[in-house]
């Protein structure tokens, strides 16, 4: 994907700090190597905001190696008296669809109003393609210049559940350092739109206009969890298109049932290239967050969404422990053969490797 770049862009010095962050990234050992700090002084580096320290302590969070597991577990829970003060926002959509110039622009315009903005990302895809959807040096240029902004890749390795843990727990160290607004930043297939809104206050749909639904790998679902929808790319001749979108989509949305925050989800244009409609989203969402803290659900959303990730944690850590049992492997695939082999049915097959 090519950008069309503002000349003046090509010149800032932030290019050359993104390429910094990216090779922070591929180069997580030698990171970790350095990471001989005692958690008091991961902790307090976090609390003072330093990135660095904040940095490697997500290679910590990051790692698979049970001593950084168990050391970042200890800076977690350190930090978690400091967290929670910020608002999490999830963004979801198709490849192309401009996730990424939206976050850059938005978050610019939140820089401007004093916020200090961390952008995550969970991608499904990463796993297999060893990429991320925030790998790519490009993107994000502007905003990866400025000091109020961190900008984090997706963790390239493990399961689903587990990217999920570590964002979870990634959110929170990012507010300890005093970022008031995450990012959480998604591709809108699979089953990571569901993980994403597990974790975040609003989830918000970027769309385009004249692309069939199923063209944009949009199900039902996930309509259903957005809290606002965005048709993008409303700029030039797109307008017009964009703007019936719009009226379609909110049409549509009058089927559903009420929101349980109290709030029904409303579908807006915006362009991401030239910034209109992008200040006005920014006032829905404040006036959002406004509503549903006065009204609680902000708070009871977050109760739910702790609780879910203690089931899922436990669920995903007694899978783990299952599977990494070596009595267990060993019999897995003769289990496997018998219930091919019809020896055994597949549930009497799986009560004896469970007992
Ligand atoms: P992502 O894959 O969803 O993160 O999409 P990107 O942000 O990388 O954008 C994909 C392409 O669409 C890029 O070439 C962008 O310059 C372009 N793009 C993004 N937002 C807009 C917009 O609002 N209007 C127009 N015309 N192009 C846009």
């Amino acid at each position: 994907m090519t950008k069309k770049h503002k000349s003046a862009l090509s010149v800032k010095k932030g290019v050359k700090e993104v390429n910094s962050l990216n090779e922070k990234s591929v180069s997580k050992f030698k990171q970790i190597k350095k990471n001989t700090k005692s958690v008091e002084e991961y902790v307090n580096g976090i609390k003072n905001g330093e990135i660095t320290v904040l940095s490697q302590a997500i290679t910590l969070i990051e790692s698979s190696k049970k001593e950084y597991f168990e050391k970042a577990q200890e800076i977690i829970s350190e930090c978690l008296p400091f967290s929670g003060n910020s608002v999490r926002i999830g963004i979801t959509g198709v490849p192309g669809v401009g996730k990424s110039t939206f976050i850059e622009t938005f978050g610019m315009h939140l820089l401007d109003k004093g916020k200090k903005i961390a952008v995550l990302a969970i991608d499904p895809s990463s796993e297999r393609s060893g990429g991320s959807i925030l790998g790519d040096k490009t993107r994000m240029e502007k905003l990866s210049a400025e000091k109020n902004a961190f900008i984090r890749p997706s963790p390239s390795a493990g399961s689903l559940g587990g990217v999920a843990r570590k964002t979870a727990e990634t959110i929170i160290l990012c507010e300890a350092a005093g970022f008031d607004t995450i990012f959480i930043e998604t591709v809108g297939v699979g089953q990571s739109e569901t993980v994403v809104n597990s974790m975040v206050d609003f989830f918000m749909l970027l769309m385009l206009a004249g692309a069939g639904d199923e063209l944009q790998g949009i199900k039902r679902g996930i309509t259903e969890i957005a809290d606002l929808i965005v048709i993008n790319k409303a700029d030039s001749d797109n307008i017009k298109n964009a703007t019936r979108a719009q009226a379609e989509y909110q049409n549509a949305l009058h089927l559903f049932p009420p929101s349980e925050s109290g709030r029904n989800p409303k579908v807006v244009t915006a362009s991401a290239e030239n910034g209109s409609g992008i200040s006005e989203i920014a006032d829905l969402l404040e006036d959002y967050f406004l509503f549903t803290k006065k009204n609680n659900y902000f708070y009871e959303r977050r109760s739910k969404q702790a609780k879910f990730r203690m089931y899922e944690t436990i669920n995903e850590e007694l899978k783990n422990r299952f599977y990494s049992d070596k009595k267990i492997s060993n019999k897995l695939k003769e289990f496997e053969q018998d219930v091919l082999a019809g020896k055994i049915s597949p549930y009497a097959a799986a009560q004896i490797l469970l007992n």
